[in-house]
Parts: structure tokens; C-alpha cells; sequence
């Protein structure tokens, strides 16, 4: 078989949760391609492989119309039956597009016997070799595995004249700690051309991206970012219609306090692909991180993650009281300056002023730092420490067991 190398594959590996893996491009031309199955997965298999040129076999009972006609015109071969052994010999390339795994199994045996290579749809397991998702199909899963990016327009002409498709991937890079990001959102990382990031992600991260990868900072701390976020979105999706891989690089995880979700919605909205990575949220791993478990038998069997910074008028407003009440572990993210305001809410509505509460600064990194003192002397610690952002406020009886956790 030929092949040459592919300049524009899309992370297979990261796709289906491999590690290694090989990119190629298979020249196709005038070679026998066996599709098992007649439906709409083998219907895009077959698109494709009549693209490359392939001399294509279906072995199916039943075909779609479009097969049908692909028939008719002479355009592929055509075997009214179920699969038998024998059907991959003298095959390149088999693919089984039916769903079912037995019949993937007994598939991949022969192609495994005859040195034909095999792949199963949404069968990872039985698939020597994946397809590259094409984020510029509309609604077309990846071929194997089952994670599909989001699929829509976005793509942009090579000088060749090919198209790619550009993607951004919103990744969250963890609390602090370089070690504390995904593996796959490393994968991402190390492979992206363009890594859009803020300033709670750390440079060791950063370091991680390709050398020539372009970074492009757009946020001082959280909520006061120095790039607006009309203009942050409008970044990534200009970036992945020039067919770049784009990792947009937040702290913690994406989808908590960080405008993930503002990002994802207009990429959405412009027709890009994207996919969301899950980071670990500091406000789950800065209090385990500095031996406060946020629920503990008998102590604790609730807990609530609450910005302490809101905008007046802006944004929705926090409802201490039931706070206060309702939920036994508080985590305060992006409150230091309202540190005051918020205790005497919290006190205000009924909670203890003795209640254990720590705070801590850059949480999981070398620097961390953590003071602790009781909800009612909370801001005056923060004062006489000096704390400066990101800190994160933990406010409950879990806060007593840190003398013991934190070693
Ligand atoms: N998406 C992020 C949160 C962004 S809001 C996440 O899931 O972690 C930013 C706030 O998170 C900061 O103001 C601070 O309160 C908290 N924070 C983030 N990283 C922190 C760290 N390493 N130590 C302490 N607090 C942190």
C-alpha cells in the first residue's frame, strides 16, 4: 500500500482515547474496498471512498436509495447478502457499517487473517485503523470511536486547494498545578496551532504547546478580562475558519465561572466545530489541596460553589440567605475584595459567626498559601495576610479538619 504523509489529520488518537497511533494517506486508486452494511454510515464510507478513487464492494441485504442508485449507475459493486467469509479477499480496506459487534468481531478475524485492515463504526475495539473526522460534514459522527465533535461548516481552503476543517477545543487547564490538566487536554494542547489563554493558566502549561503554535492572551483575572468576550469569541471562530486547531485554555474547568459556556454558545451559533475538554475546578481541588474535604460524614453532606463577585444590574444577584441555611459547605470563588460584604450577609442570615473558614491563595501551586479563622474574623485575616487573587474562600465545620489533613 502507498501512502504519504497527512498534513491536515485530525488528533485521532486524542478522538478515540488512544495514545499512539499513525497518520496516513492511503492511496486508494483502483483498489477494492469492501463496505459491510447498506445504510446511512456506509453510505459516507462509500462517498468517501469513491472520492479517493476506490473500487468499492458492498455486501449488504438491503441498500439506501442512494446506494441503490450508485448501483445502477455502475458506480460500485454490489453482493444482495449478508457478509460472508471471503468478502475481504483481495480487499485493501474493509469497513463494517451495520452496529453490530459480533458481526465486527467475525470481520475483524478474517481481515486479521488476510492482512486486510478493518474498520467498524463506533467499534473501537475491532478497528485497525480510524478515519479522520471531517468536522466539515454536517452531523458526520467520527468513524470509530464515540465521541464526536461538535460538526458544522467551519473550513478553509489549503493553497492546494483542499479543504480543512478548523476546531477549537475549550480545555480546561486545571487549578494551578501543571500536572493537574487532562491527558487529553494535554494531547489537545500539544498539538494545537493556536492556544488562546487566560491568566490563571500556567506558563508551564503554556510551555507545552508547540513552539510555533501562536498564543494569544486575553484575560486578566477572571472577570475583569482584558479582551471583551464579544471579541474573545469572535477570535475563535475566525481563527477555526482559517482551519487552525484552536485550544482556547481556561482555568480550572470551562464550564464553571469561566464563560465556557458564553464561548461554546457562540461557536455554535457561527457553524464552528468545537468540543469541551472538563477541567479540574479549583473550587473543588484548591480546599482538597489544602486538607479540607468539602463533605466529611457527619459533618458535611452538602456543599455550594458561589462567585462572591457580581455585578450590580449585571448580573443575576447571589441568594445569601439560602445559602446561609441551606447548604453545609461554602466555596467562595473571586471573592476576596467582597469578603466583607459577604460574611456580614452570611451572619445576617443565620449562620454561625464560629463556623471554621479558611481561605487560599494560588491553591495546588508552589505558592499556595492558606490562612484560616472563623466566618466572623474572615476578612480581617485576609487583610492582615495580604492575600492577593486567586483565592478561594472555604467556609464550613469541614474547614476543622484541615489541623489533621493538611500534614
Ligand atoms: N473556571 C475556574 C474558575 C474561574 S473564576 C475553575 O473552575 O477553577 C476564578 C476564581 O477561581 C478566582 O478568583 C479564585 O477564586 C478561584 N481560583 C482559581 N484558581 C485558584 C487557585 N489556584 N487558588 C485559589 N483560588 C483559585
Amino acid at each position: 500500500m502507498s501512502t504519504k504523509p497527512s498534513l491536515d489529520y485530525i488528533d485521532r488518537q486524542t478522538y478515540f482515547g488512544r495514545v499512539a497511533g499513525y497518520p496516513l494517506v492511503v492511496d486508494l486508486e483502483g483498489r477494492k474496498c469492501v463496505v459491510i452494511g447498506g445504510g446511512g454510515v456506509a453510505e459516507r464510507k462509500v462517498e468517501g471512498l469513491l472520492a479517493a478513487d476506490a473500487m468499492v464492494t458492498v455486501v449488504s441485504p438491503r441498500l439506501s436509495q442512494r446506494l441503490e442508485t450508485r448501483v445502477t449507475n455502475g458506480e460500485i459493486q454490489h453482493h444482495r447478502r449478508r457478509y460472508q467469509r471471503g468478502d475481504l479477499a483481495g480487499a485493501s480496506l474493509a469497513f463494517v457499517a451495520t452496529g453490530d459487534p459480533r458481526l465486527a468481531a467475525t470481520v475483524a478475524r478474517e481481515g486479521r487473517s488476510r492482512g486486510v485492515w478493518v474498520n467498524a463504526a463506533d467499534d473501537p475495539e475491532h478497528c485497525d485503523f480510524f478515519l479522520e473526522p471531517r468536522p466539515d460534514r454536517r452531523d458526520a459522527p467520527p468513524d470509530c470511536g464515540g465521541r464526536a465533535a461538535r460538526s458544522a461548516g467551519a473550513t478553509a481552503l489549503e493553497p492546494g486547494g483542499r479543504v480543512s476543517a478548523g476546531i477549537v477545543y475549550i480545555v480546561g487547564a486545571g487549578p494551578g498545578d501543571p500536572g493537574l490538566i487532562t491527558v487529553r487536554g494535554l494531547e489537545l494542547l500539544r498539538r494545537a496551532d493556536v492556544v488562546v489563554h487566560d491568566r490563571l493558566v500556567s506558563g508551564k502549561l503554556l510551555d507545552e504547546a508547540p513552539p510555533q503554535a501562536r498564543r494569544v492572551f486575553v484575560g486578566k483575572a477572571c472577570g475583569a478580562h482584558s479582551l471583551p468576550q464579544r471579541e474573545i469569541n469572535a477570535l475563535l471562530i475566525d481563527e477555526a475558519r482559517r482551519g487552525h486547531r484552536v485550544v482556547r485554555l481556561k482555568g480550572g474547568d470551562p464550564f464553571v465561572f469561566g464563560r465556557g459556556g458564553e464561548e461554546a454558545l457562540a461557536l455554535a451559533e457561527a457553524g464552528v466545530a468545537f468540543e469541551v475538554v472538563p477541567g479540574v475546578t479549583s473550587a473543588v481541588a484548591v480546599p482538597a489541596a489544602a486538607g479540607i474535604p468539602l463533605t466529611h460524614r457527619g459533618l458535611a453532606s452538602s456543599f455550594a460553589v458561589v462567585t462572591g463577585h457580581r455585578q450590580a444590574g449585571e448580573d443575576e444577584p447571589v441568594d445569601w440567605g439560602r445559602l446561609a441555611r441551606g447548604v453545609d459547605t461554602l466555596v467562595v470563588v473571586m471573592g476576596l475584595a467582597n469578603l466583607p460584604t459577604i460574611v456580614r450577609e452570611l451572619i445576617a442570615n443565620g449562620r454561625d459567626p464560629d463556623t471554621p473558614a479558611a481561605l487560599i491563595e494560588r491553591g495546588t501551586t508552589e505558592a499556595q498559601r492558606t490562612v484560616t479563622a472563623t466566618l466572623a474574623t474572615l476578612a480581617d485575616a485576609a487583610t492582615a495576610a495580604r492575600l492577593e487573587a486567586p483565592v478561594l474562600a472555604v467556609i464550613g465545620q469541614v474547614v476543622s479538619l484541615r489541623a489533621v489533613l493538611a500534614g
